[in-house]
């Protein structure tokens, strides 16, 4: 039982970095935990102050005998700070990270940002005073204060703008008559809402007989008081979001809040807007495009109940809502829900620990779920429903697989295939449109044969090499130039593999084996060649850097200013367009053949995702997938739109190679000026990891080895992953470490740790 507690006294986000370390006296002793509000008596005159347990530990940072005692417990029932508090605790454990990041993440910032304020000019005097006062001023021709004093009389109060500007009254009249006594200037404090729609409120629609059953499941289930998560497979516009609005409405009447996680790339105009037809004001939205002020002020307006809907990325998690009912994540397989910077949470994980923080429950939905919510959901831990028909008519699209082997055999060099050709040409004499899509995830320099499809692969880990292009800088003799050699090598980023780069493919001697060069510029340029009447707009990272590119694209796109939008993986998400009849996808394998074990699911769903795209209006839609590997099950899978055989197929893969969902992946990165001293550490780590091991070999460790850049800025990054089935087995292998760090005296190298990583490697 741990003796010591770490508090602090205020929770803003800037005195987390600042706890007090108090003891804990003997009849607290196992009540506390993190979150606990408790009384200490603080500074010089120890008056009485309430503070926050943000830790239980047993390591004193100073003399005990110096360590002031927690005075007792208010008694007062939980706040949603309480809460967030725990959820950073657990989040610390789960994730390894410092209890101040964590504290940091999940509390609102509050920066100095000033509370916005509306300022007001009424009357200090009774109205009939002021109407005296007032024939006064018109008997002396004070033009300026006859016309505030006739407005006042009339309304009592009015807005500072427009005393000052629409009336044009001068500051010194304000000014005087504030000094005499006769107006007074009234302060409000109000919050910024960034949601400001003209929307006509909308009713629910009558609920498909299968929307209709999730949605009284789920509810029945919630009163009854079952608490498990919920996973919706619905293909895209199967009625999920329908659904979503009907459960906020249940969980409304039942005097709860909700909390709507979606996609920042998501998270559009015409969304927000289907929310805010729905709940009015009651709605309000966090993203990153919100100021400071802005986000703070939703928090407040959540905190004091004005809202009852908040949607936003997964950072919508720590708005604090006193009566949270549900947490809905759209688009549960994406990626974009796990953090990328420490604490690396996964939303899907952190908002059920959540909602069990707060008695609530998460409801998931995908079209494409993530092998780790649908092994979840088979195996009885989510509850399952499926949505399988499309509620605007319109049937799932014709799918075409084109090999570009084939095509290259027969003398086609070109980006397109002939059949896609074709029907580029088809659409733009029939005045339809168009969706060409490449994915550029995959460019990080996997390396495949344009011949025969060959893709080389790592002997021991089954995951694609990565080319490296290793400039290396010569300085000649004294006096002589520096030279820089360049030396390309292709690395295993699993367990540090290395071979020379090959210039003829091993499999067919074909000297096309090189990595995909066309990027969404080329793509454009080619267009522009070959159909010079076309009307060409480009999404990606390039176009978009702007707040509004985005949308500014998509809906010129809507409004048929172009027939052809060629574009990243951006142009799956989102938007309607019921004139798009065909899909191109230009090549299936860049998404294949990155070295990272969830290239087959990212394929999978990124086929799935772009051929849903197509024929959603009354024309019927067709797709043409290119790629190197028309055999790979899972652009097979996806053209024949077969989810759960692309989950058997790839569950087994994982299995066989102890991936996640099957097993966990916990990995330790360390990075260091000076690359012995990462080494170093990485190894240690992999010898603290290989002792906990000795007794049951439950666990596979991999490394030390480079990271997959192994060196940015001069930092060096080694690795170590460590695979097991038990979650918790790993979290006690990273408390180990962090133990051992901690008792060093300078612990070599920097650490960080990421469990189940989605880009690392
Ligand atoms: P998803 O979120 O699964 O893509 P949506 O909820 O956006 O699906 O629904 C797709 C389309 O079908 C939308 O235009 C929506 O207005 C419409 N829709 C959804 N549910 C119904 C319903 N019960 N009756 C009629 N139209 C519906
Ligand atoms: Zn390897
Ligand atoms: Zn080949």
């Amino acid at each position: 039982m741990k003796k010591l507690a770490n508090i602090i006294v205020d929770i803003s986000h800037e005195k987390v970095d600042r706890p007090f370390q108090y003891r804990v006296p003997e009849k607290l002793q196992g009540i506390l935990s993190p979150g606990m509000r408790v009384f200490i008596p603080f500074g010089a005159g120890n008056t009485m102050r309430t503070g926050y347990v943000i830790e239980l530990t047993d390591e004193a940072e100073f003399p005990e005998e110096r360590m002031k005692e927690i005075a007792g417990l208010p008694n007062e029932s939980e706040s949603p700070e309480q809460r967030m508090i725990a959820l950073a605790a657990w989040m610390k454990e789960q994730y390894g990270s410092t209890m101040i990041a964590a504290l940091k993440t999940v509390l609102p910032a509050r920066q100095k940002v000033a509370q916005k304020e509306k300022q007001e000019i009424e009357l200090a005097i009774p109205k009939q005073e002021a109407q005296k006062y007032l024939q006064e001023c018109i008997r002396k021709h004070q033009t300026a204060r006859v016309r505030l004093l006739s407005e006042l009389t009339k309304e009592g109060v009015l807005p500072w703008e427009l005393v000052t500007k629409k009336l044009n009254i001068p500051a010194s009249t304000i000014k005087s008559l504030m000094d005499s006594g006769i107006i007074a200037r009234k302060r409000m404090q109000y919050y910024r809402n960034p949601v400001r729609m003209e929307a006509d409120p909308e009713k629910a629609k009558l609920l498909s007989d299968g929307q209709r059953r999730i949605v009284e499941n789920v509810l029945f289930d919630y009163d009854a008081g079952s608490r498990k998560p919920t996973l919706i497979h619905g293909i895209t516009g199967s009625g999920k979001t329908e659904v979503y609005l009907a459960l906020i409405e249940g969980m409304i009447r039942r005097g709860k809040q909700a909390i709507v996680l979606i996609p920042e790339i998501a998270l559009t105009y015409q969304t927000l807007l289907r929310f805010y037809k729905r709940f009015g004001d009651r709605v309000s939205v966090m993203n990153s495009s919100l100021s400071a002020g802005e986000k703070q002020d939703q928090c407040e307006r959540a905190r004091k109940g004005e809202i009852d809907v908040i949607i936003g990325p997964r950072s919508a998690l720590f708005v604090p809502f006193e009566r949270l009912g549900i947490i809905l994540i759209d688009e549960e397989h994406e990626n974009s829900y796990k953090s990328e910077t420490m604490p690396r949470y996964h939303a899907r994980e952190t908002a059920v620990k959540l909602a069990q923080l707060n008695d609530a429950i998460v409801v998931m939905g995908s079209a494409t779920p993530s092998l780790e919510a649908y092994s979840r959901a088979v195996s009885g831990e989510y509850a399952l429903y499926t949505l399988k028909e499309r509620l605007t008519g319109g049937c799932l699209p014709q799918v075409y697989v084109e090999d570009l082997r084939q095509e290259l055999k027969d003398g086609n060099r070109s980006i397109f295939s002939k059949r896609l050709q074709e029907k580029i040409e088809d659409r733009l004499t029939k005045g339809e449109q168009i969706m060409l899509f490449l994915n550029r995830r995959g460019y990080a320099g996997f390396v495949s044969c344009r011949s025969c499809g060959y893709v080389c692969k790592c002997p021991h880990c089954s995951v694609s090499l990565s080319e490296h292009m290793n400039r290396k800088i010569r300085w000649g003799s004294a006096g002589q130039k520096m030279q820089t050699v360049q030396e390309n090598k292709l690395v295993c980023h699993y367990c540090g593999y290395e071979q020379p780069a090959l210039t003829v493919c091993p499999s067919c001697g074909s000297r096309y084996i090189l990595g995909f060069k066309a990027g969404t510029q080329q793509i454009v340029e080619q267009l522009a060649k070959s159909y010079p009447k076309a009307r060409v707009l480009r999404m990606d990272a390039d176009t978009t850097r702007t707040k509004n590119s985005y949308e500014q694209i998509l809906s010129a796109f809507s409004n048929k200013e172009a027939d052809i939008l060629v574009g990243t993986q951006m142009i799956v998400k989102g938007h309607d367009f019921p004139d798009v009849t065909l899909v191109g996808i230009l090549a299936a394998d860049l998404s294949l053949s990155v070295s990272d074990y969830r290239a087959g699911e990212r394929t999978f769903q990124l086929l799935t995702q772009a051929a849903g795209r197509a024929g959603r209006g009354e024309k019927p839609g067709e797709v043409v997938v290119q790629t190197y590997q028309p055999e790979h099950y899972a652009v097979q899978y996806a053209a024949k739109q077969d989810y759960e055989g692309f989950f058997e197929e790839e569950m087994m893969y994982r299995k066989l190679l102890s991936y996640p969902p099957s097993s966990h992946i916990l990995s330790v990165q360390m990075t260091s000026e000076k690359e012995a001293e990462a080494m170093l550490a990485a190894a240690e780590a992999a010898d603290i990891a290989r002792s906990c091991n000795v007794q049951k070999q439950d666990s596979i460790i991999i490394g030390p080895a480079p990271a997959l850049i192994g060196k940015i800025n001069d930092i060096y990054r080694y690795g170590v992953y460590i695979k097991n089935k038990d979650y918790q087995k790993l979290v006690e292998i990273k408390n180990r470490i962090e133990k051992t760090r901690a008792s060093q005296e300078r612990p070599k190298a920097n650490c960080q740790f990421d469990f189940d990583p989605v880009n690392t490697f």
